[in-house]
């Protein structure tokens, strides 16, 4: 028998987006005598490829084209004003957010991220793989249907969500492990209990009154027919490897078990690595590695497979080998690539205890850890 492929879709659009340069994700300072790259940059997708194309197991990535997001597509989840609102911005170029920017001509980028999530969508739902992996940016997961968010115009991630449901999926689960809420997307199907929204966060609470007033708490729980299916798993601030893993061993495989998904969603960000500059997680490759081979455990269980959208992850070199350990994850095939900066220590003890107090304190979690939907 052969190895199983993971098929890999992008678009070189996706890289033709860059934002100014600044005090790393806001307009330039004046106090600087050097402004520094805006955070979300083409490098970071482009250090993914490569490292997927000369790593030892390169040969188990099938790489695809994607392509544009058609307004059909993105209107099935953002508003028609919103979409209009961003192509009126793509005119001149425009910070949306603090941190936020649309520069000129950046649609072109935004539309071939959503659209590639989308073809790798469509590859899964007409059997050609169990297993894609969108690599795209901007990142998607902090758009709501009408408000763009931390980098996020379009969110590829709940658009797929919804098609999905058009084309027979009775039931998609969304595993957000940014280490950022995964807000747009909970905000998104907050409602409903077809789509189960499941992120796993540091605990950085609510940035924003207008864009993110979302806090990413235990009790953002859902409301009417969606309540219980959404699941926020904050950590401390400097979780690690063993934390994380835990919470999806002890907390997420099992409600995935439970909700039983015609089709898993990933959205996957490494941000939560140690060397991000917007996350404050000690992840390593180990880490990331052994996330993806449990959630590819449970999804060999669900109908059609699992979709896996790139989101963040902004040290421009590291985020590369996490990305490919998590994909080799995903493969449950070994880690082959040494970790090039796993060199700190992790704190055993406060990591059994993060997800013991988190466990002890959610409303939909019984003191298993098991979901309770019916508890919220
Ligand atoms: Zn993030």
């Amino acid at each position: 028998m052969t190895d199983p492929m993971l098929d890999v879709f992008f678009h070189p659009d996706v890289l033709s987006m860059r934002v100014p340069d600044g005090l790393f994700e806001k307009p330039a300072s004046p106090l600087l005598a050097h402004q520094m790259p805006f955070a979300e940059g083409p490098e970071r997708i482009a250090n993914i490829r490569a490292v997927l194309e000369r790593a030892p197991s390169a040969h188990r990535f099938r790489w695809h084209e994607g392509r544009p997001a058609t307004d059909a597509e993105i209107t099935r989840f953002h508003t028609p004003e919103y979409l209009r609102m961003l192509e009126d911005a793509d005119a001149t170029g425009r910070w949306l957010t603090d941190t936020t920017c649309l520069p000129a001509g950046g649609m072109r980028a935004v539309r071939a991220g959503a659209g590639t999530v989308m073809a790798a969508l469509e590859a899964i739902l007409s059997g050609q793989t169990r297993l894609a992996y969108a690599l795209v940016r901007p990142p998607g997961h902090h758009a709501a249907r009408d408000v763009a968010d931390g980098y996020c115009f379009l969110n590829g991630v709940a658009m797929a969500a919804e098609h999905a449901r058009d084309a027979g999926c009775a039931r998609v689960a969304v595993v957000d492990w940014d280490v950022h809420h995964g807000n747009g997307t909970q905000a998104g199907f907050y409602a409903r209990d077809d789509v189960l929204t499941i992120s796993v966060h540091m605990n950085h609470g609510a940035w924003s009154p207008d864009s993110h007033p979302q806090t990413g708490e235990v009790d953002e729980t859902g409301t009417g027919a969606g309540r219980g299916y959404n699941l926020n798993l904050p950590l401390p601030f400097g979780s690690g490897d063993a934390a994380t893993v835990a919470l999806i061993r002890q907390i997420v495989l099992p409600a995935l078990r439970r909700f039983a998904p015609n089709l898993i969603i990933v959205a996957n960000g490494q941000d939560a690595s140690q060397f991000d500059p917007n996350g404050r997680q000690l992840l390593s490759m180990a880490g990331f590695h052994a996330m993806a081979a449990l959630l590819a455990e449970v999804a060999d269980a669900t109908a059609h497979g699992l979709l896996i959208a790139q989101e963040g992850g902004y040290n421009p070199a590291y985020t590369g080998f996490c990305a490919y350990a998590t994909a080799l994850g995903f493969l449950r095939a070994p880690l082959d690539q040494p970790d090039p900066l796993a060199y700190y220590p992790e704190d055993a003890a406060a990591a059994a205890q993060a997800v013991a107090a988190l466990i002890a304190r959610h409303p939909l979690l019984d003191e298993g850890g098991q979901w309770r939907p019916e508890g919220a």
